[in-house]
């Protein structure tokens, strides 16, 4: 039985996105208060009657969360344009050695607006 699960993390950084035309409000510097759904896909094992359990992954993200919290984002190697988008896709590279049934990075930097990456 393969089943998706999936853990949130709430982060706070600032970031400006250097890209965006002459005057886009982006440009300017802000925060927000990123959340990040990690999915993990796979079958559940018979004893445990688990996919993995929620603790390691969380556990898992921790080094990965410590370099976000609080963090001005253009800053970290890789996050020079850090948008949705690409922020999701750094996180999918950092995790997905660690964690080869990760199956989604969702990334939301504001109640209504974020992307998905699946690889
Ligand atoms: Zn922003």
């Amino acid at each position: 039985m393969s089943t998706t699960l999936f853990k949130e993390f709430q982060f706070e950084a600032a970031h400006h996105l250097p890209n965006v035309p002459a005057g886009h409000k982006c440009g300017r510097l802000h925060g927000h208060s990123f959340l990040v759904r990690l999915e993990i896909t796979g079958e559940v094992d018979a004893h445990t009657g688990w996919v993995m359990d929620f603790a390691e992954l969380k556990a898992a993200f921790k080094p990965v969360y410590n370099r976000l919290d609080h963090y001005y984002l253009n800053d970290i190697p890789g996050l020079e344009n850090p948008t949705s988008e690409v922020l999701a896709k750094w996180i999918w590279d950092q995790m997905k050695p660690q964690l080869p049934l990760l199956s989604a990075v969702m990334i939301k930097e504001t109640c209504t607006a974020g992307c998905v990456y699946r690889g």
